[in-house]
């Protein structure tokens, strides 16, 4: 089997806090991607998995920490801190923001912001960057003459695929799109994801979807991870956790999903999701769970491998953890 393009080994993140403490984001995730794979991160606001993918770019804030190994073919990008993530940025691995216009100066042109990455890492430079800048806003679908204008005079959708082209501006191996259809009325929403599809097969492109919405990982994504409370809850073939989840958290998430083609009730997941500036004891999802037992409000779940390429962190996978209860 070949190496994957990208190897994330127990990957955490922590914040401090402005009045004292800390906030534990990521709690040591792992996960793999394979070259031109396109792999989902899903879960509730909240539950890191923005948090996870600034940390694999290098854009977190000053306030926060990073520990464990972003491997990006081969080398570990997060091993110097800046200095080795940044040759990398934009070129490597890039990026697709949440909400299209704060991505883009809105005093710049948009040619001239596809161009930047492009001439900070020498793939392009003057006529040729611009020239190229042109050509990827035909191959997202917009006008080449739209490189003269502003953000604010394109529309929701033209700028999500503005900002589409600015991540391809460097040729990378991986983009991480964050929530990139949010915002975007359905019609839209749906002619991104295409697009992305049709970009990753065509150019050979690993893409990471973050989202909360699992439709929009269904659309595009062969396996996928759900995190919660800064954990990987489950992942596995996106198929196999739908038909079958391992994780309570899983099975609700799908649960509180319309479906037009079953006739069932949409159920919402009670609670609220747990603080993260505290270590929670035992289960983070226990007082959620409608399946909690004996063991789940002092012992944390480790992660279990549950089928082909599937994990899930959860005690009923745990035979010793169900006999002793
Ligand atoms: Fe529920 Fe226990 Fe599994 Fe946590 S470990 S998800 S509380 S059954």
């Amino acid at each position: 089997m070949s190496a994957p393009l990208l190897r994330v080994e127990t990957l955490h993140v922590w914040f401090e806090l402005a009045g004292g403490g800390e906030l534990h984001a990521v709690r040591g995730i792992d996960f793999e991607l394979a070259v031109g794979e396109r792999f989902g991160l899903v879960g509730e606001s909240g539950c890191g998995k923005t948090t996870a993918i600034l940390a694999l770019m290098g854009l977190l804030p000053p306030n926060a920490s990073v520990a464990g190994r972003v491997v990006l073919d081969g080398e570990d990008i997060l091993a110097r801190g800046e200095d080795s993530v940044s040759p990398h940025r934009w070129r490597d691995i890039a990026m697709v923001f949440q909400g299209a216009m704060n991505a883009f100066n809105p005093v710049r042109r948009i040619g001239d912001q596809i161009v930047e990455p492009m001439e900070l890492h020498r793939v392009a430079e003057g006529k040729e960057a611009h020239r190229r800048a042109a050509e990827l806003l035909e191959l997202v679908g917009i006008a080449r003459n739209r490189i003269e204008s502003y953000p604010h005079e394109l529309s929701g959708g033209m700028r999500q695929r503005a900002a589409i082209a600015m991540a391809l501006a460097c040729k990378p191996k991986l983009v991480l799109a964050d929530e990139p259809t949010t915002a975007l009325d359905v019609m839209v929403q749906a002619q991104i994801l295409n697009l992305l599809v049709s970009l990753s097969e065509e150019l050979g492109l690993a893409l990471v979807l973050v989202t909360h919405d699992l439709p929009v990982v269904a659309q595009t994504c062969g396996r996928t991870a759900v995190m919660y409370a800064g954990r990987i809850a489950e992942a596995g073939p996106l198929d196999a956790l739908y038909h079958d989840p391992r994780h309570p958290y899983t099975r609700l998430l799908f649960a509180t999903t319309p479906d037009l083609f079953e006739q069932r009730e949409v159920v919402s997941i009670p609670g609220v999701p747990p603080r993260l500036d505290r270590e929670p004891a035992g289960c983070a999802f226990a007082p959620r769970c409608d399946s909690a037992f004996a063991p789940c409000a002092s012992v944390t779940p480790r992660a279990l491998i549950v089928g082909d390429g599937r994990t899930a962190e959860c005690h009923l996978n745990d035979p010793a953890a169900r006999a002793a209860s």
